[in-house]
C-alpha cells in the first residue's frame, strides 16, 4: 500500500509530498489511515528547527486521529477492548520506556528522557518511516497506548484532544486541590487556553476569567467563561484591577500561562494572590529569559510555580471525555481544514494566528 506524507526536509523549507510504501510491519504494529491531523502552533516552531528534540527528514503532526486499517498480530485499547479493522482510534503521542526513573520511580512518565514523539522527535528515515500525521497512513509501534473513539463525532474536533486539550487536563491535575470556590485566570485563549477553560468550569472553577488578544477567540470563549479580558481593549493595569475587583482585592487563586510566552509571567505574577499557584503550559520550544523578581514575585507572595511538560496516558483519556462531552464547543473552534497538500498553507494560517485551530482532512 503506498501512502502520501509531508515531509519536513530541511528546517525552514516547505514540507514536501512525498510517498512510503508500507507492506508488511513487524508484530504488534497497528497500520492507521489518518482521518484528522491537527495543526499545532508547535508544528510552525519545529519547522523552523526551534524545537531542540526534532530531527530531519520527518513527517509533522502529533495530534491525529484515525481508522485501523490492519493490526499486525492482537492488541488491546486502553480499556481492555481489542482493536480490529475500521475501528477509529485516537493515541498518546507519546511513547515513554517505562524502564527510568521517572517512569517506574517519581511516576512521572511525561519526563521520561527516552519519550518519543510522533511528528517531533522520531524521523522518517527510520522504518516502517509514518511516524507523523500529516500523512495518510501512521505506524503505531506496539507500545502506543490507543484509546477507541465513537463514530458519531467529527475526528477533526477530536484531534484537540491529542495535544492541546491532554495538556490542559494535565495542568488542572497539578492543582491538587478543589477548584471550587477558586477563580482561575487563563492567559491565552488559544486551543489549549480554551481547553483549560472549558475543563476548569466543567470541574467546578467558581470563576473563569481569560485573557486574551484575538476580538474571534474572545467572543468564542465568551460563551462558557466568566469574563474575557482583552489585551487590545484594555491596559495591563486595567485587566490587573478587573481581576482584583473579582477577587475582593486579593487577585487570582490560579494562573495559567497558556500563551506560550515566557513574558506573558510578568502579568501573571501580578494577577496572582499571595499563596496563589501559576501553572505555565504554554512554553513549549525555548525562549528568551525574563525579567523576574524572585523576592518580589514568588517568595513574599508565596506563590507555587509549576511548570507543566507534555502530558500523561490518563490526561488524553480525559481530554478526550470532556471534547465529547462538550462537542459543540470544540467545533467551533475548527476553523480551517486543509487538504494534505496544502499542509504548507495550513502552517502559514497557523503561524499568522489566523486560525483558531487548524486541521488536515482526508478523504
Ligand atoms: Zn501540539
Ligand atoms: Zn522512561
Amino acid at each position: 500500500m503506498r501512502f502520501a506524507a509531508m515531509v519536513l526536509e530541511k528546517f525552514n523549507k516547505p514540507l514536501e509530498l512525498k510517498q512510503f510504501e508500507i507492506n508488511d510491519l513487524p508484530q504488534g504494529y497497528v497500520l492507521v489511515r489518518t482521518l484528522a491531523s491537527g495543526v499545532c502552533g508547535s508544528d510552525v516552531h519545529i519547522a523552523k528547527g526551534e524545537d531542540p528534540r526534532t530531527p530531519v527528514p520527518i513527517i509533522l503532526g502529533h495530534e491525529g486521529v484515525g481508522e485501523v486499517i490492519k493490526i499486525f498480530g492482537e492488541k488491546k485499547d486502553l480499556n481492555g477492548e481489542p482493536i480490529e479493522p475500521g475501528d477509529w482510534i485516537i493515541w498518546n503521542r507519546g511513547v515513554v520506556c517505562r524502564k527510568c526513573f521517572w517512569c517506574t520511580v517519581a511516576k512521572q512518565p511525561h519526563l521520561c528522557p527516552n519519550r518519543k514523539v510522533y511528528g517531533i522527535n522520531m524521523s522518517c528515515k527510520d522504518h516502517p518511516h509514518l511516524f507523523g500525521c500529516y500523512a495518510e497512513a501512521v505506524t503505531l509501534l506496539p507500545e502506543v497506548e490507543i484509546l477507541k473513539i465513537p463514530k458519531n463525532i467529527d475526528p477533526a474536533i477530536l484531534v484537540i484532544a491529542a495535544c492541546s486539550g491532554a495538556t490542559a487536563m494535565h495542568t488542572l491535575d497539578s492543582i491538587q486541590e478543589s477548584l471550587t470556590d477558586k477563580t482561575i485566570v487563563v492567559q491565552g485563549v488559544g486551543p489549549l487556553g480554551i481547553f483549560c477553560a472549558v475543563a476548569a468550569k466543567t470541574m467546578g472553577a467558581s470563576r473563569v476569567v481569560v485573557i486574551g488578544g484575538s476580538p474571534e477567540r474572545l467572543s468564542l470563549a465568551k460563551d462558557f467563561v466568566d469574563v474575557a479580558l482583552s489585551r487590545r481593549e484594555l491596559s495591563e493595569e486595567e485587566r490587573r484591577k478587573k481581576v482584583l475587583q473579582l477577587t475582593h482585592g486579593r487577585g487570582a487563586d490560579i494562573v495559567i500561562e497558556a500563551a506560550g510566552d515566557s513574558n506573558a509571567l510578568l502579568e501573571g505574577l501580578n494577577l496572582i494572590r499571595r499563596g496563589g499557584i501559576y501553572l505555565i503550559a504554554g512554553v513549549a520550544v525555548p525562549q528568551k529569559p525574563i525579567p523576574l523578581s524572585v523576592y518580589e514575585h514568588l517568595v513574599v507572595k508565596g506563590i507555587t510555580l509549576h511548570g507543566v511538560w507534555v502530558s500523561d496516558t490518563e490526561h488524553l483519556v480525559q481530554a478526550v471525555h470532556i471534547v465529547t462531552s462538550h462537542p459543540k464547543v470544540f467545533e467551533n473552534l475548527i476553523t480551517h481544514r486543509f487538504k494534505l497538500d496544502r499542509a504548507n498553507e495550513a502552517l502559514k494560517c497557523v503561524e499568522e494566528r489566523k486560525a483558531l485551530k487548524a486541521t488536515i482532512c482526508f478523504d
